[in-house]
């Protein structure tokens, strides 16, 4: 028996990054995971099979987010998922992680066709998977939601994107007091600078390591491990008793100057 057996979890975006790690690290304490994805076939099949092979149980659940009718396409499938597996749809952990950064607009260049793009699919696919699966949910039931430490610091290039992730932590802090009472928590996890297939280009130049070594007090790049275990804490039995944070999973950015003078 490992911490989360007998447990089913939902991870959007789970075929890569920090995603994958969580996929991984959830079936890793015995949950059937639910690999969400939008088109990469190939790395979602991966992730489903590097779990299986390490003795885990996962599957891969293909939909686009920011979309119309997306929450309904995942949860459908993934309630048939497990209805398929366990003979029923009950959904235990529901990791909202999927979420698009790419637009580099400030108040001066950004446009309203990449705002609308990164609010459909990093705050309305969440509201509404979180709609759709809480029928699915019950008494013990985790919702995790992957926020990002730019809600607390102006950089530069990020200002939307920061706008959808303060967006997550009110949504948190509002669904988690309406449904405490079913004794199901809700938290975001504000991930800080992490190595993925996706930031590996800006991250791994010497000149980046030294800005992230400059600015954190855990002086390193993090990776999907590290944000991984914050979140099997929040899917698990001793986290019972946290519910409407905002968990700060950023090695200690942006604290302030660690000398003075
Ligand atoms: P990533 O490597 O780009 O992975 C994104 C995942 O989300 C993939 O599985 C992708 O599936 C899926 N996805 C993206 N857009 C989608 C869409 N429109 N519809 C359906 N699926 C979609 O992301 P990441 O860097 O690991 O980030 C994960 C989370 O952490 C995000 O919420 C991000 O904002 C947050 N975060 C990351 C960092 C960081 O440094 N990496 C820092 C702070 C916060 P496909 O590949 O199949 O499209």
């Amino acid at each position: 028996m490992t911490s989360l057996s007998g447990r089913t979890a939902l991870v959007t975006g789970g075929s890569r990054g920090i995603g994958r790690g969580i996929c991984e690290r959830l079936a890793a304490e015995g949950a059937l995971v639910a690999v969400h994805y939008g088109s990469d076939d190939g790395a979602a099949a991966d992730t489903v099979a590097t779990i299986e092979a390490a003795g885990g149980r996962a599957f891969a659940v293909r939909a686009e987010l920011g979309v119309a009718g997306d929450a309904d396409a995942v949860i459908g499938a993934v309630g048939a998922g497990l209805r398929e597996r366990t003979g029923h749809a009950h959904l235990d952990v529901l990791v909202n992680n999927a979420a698009v950064g790419d637009s580099d607009g400030d108040i001066d260049s950004e446009t309203p066709q990449a705002f609308d793009r990164l609010f459909a699919v990093n705050v309305r696919a969440p509201f509404f998977l979180i709609q759709k699966a809480l029928p699915l949910m019950g008494a013990g039931g985790r919702i995790v939601n992957i926020g990002s430490g730019v809600t607390r610091i102006a950089l530069p290039g990020e200002l939307a994107y920061a706008m959808t992730k303060a967006a997550i932590e009110t949504l948190t802090r509002n669904v988690a007091n309406q449904v405490g009472s079913r004794g199901i928590t809700v938290n975001t996890v504000a991930p800080g600078p992490t190595r993925t297939d996706r930031t590996a280009h800006f991250l791994d130049p010497p000149e980046a390591q030294a800005m992230v070594a400059a600015n954190q007090a855990l002086e390193r790049v993090g990776t999907p491990a590290d944000i991984a275990g914050v979140v099997a804490f929040l899917a698990g039995a001793d986290s019972a008793w946290l519910t409407a944070n905002v968990i700060d999973a950023t090695g200690g950015s942006y604290l302030g100057p660690k000398r003075l003078g």
